[in-house]
């Protein structure tokens, strides 16, 4: 299924959108918001009657595709694919004293980007 696909069904279905407001937040036309919904749905019934896994490719769906770590010692910040699992330590300066920055966004809210200390529980 695609990007687009995904993030119709999202907003027409989810999000209960009328089909004019969600083609236009995702700048197409009515028309063509409309065929894309149908087809992601037909993809969604054949999951659902055949089993199928559904897999979401192409786009901008970057958002959870990388995790992104801060160092506390060094502040470096770095970022890893989803799926890779959490690094031991800092690539810069080889502390374990690190924790997951919650995008670029949160950072700074708190000064330091991590709150309380998540990364402290030791494994
Ligand atoms: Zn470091």
């Amino acid at each position: 299924m695609s990007i687009d696909e995904y993030e119709a069904i999202r907003l027409a279905d989810l999000e209960g959108l009328y089909h004019e407001h969600a083609a236009e937040k995702m700048g197409v036309s009515r028309q063509t918001f409309g065929r894309i919904v149908e087809v992601a749905r037909g993809k969604i019934a054949r999951v659902l009657v055949e089993g199928l896994a559904l897999r979401i490719e192409g786009g901008e769906i970057v958002m959870a595709e990388q995790r992104t770590f801060k160092c506390q010692q060094c502040q470096h910040m770095w970022s890893v694919p989803f799926g890779t699992g959490r690094p031991d330590n800092c690539p810069e300066c080889k502390s374990k004293n690190i924790c997951r920055a919650e995008g670029e966004r949160g950072v700074g809210k708190s000064g330091q980007g991590c709150r309380r200390n998540p990364c402290s529980r030791s494994q």
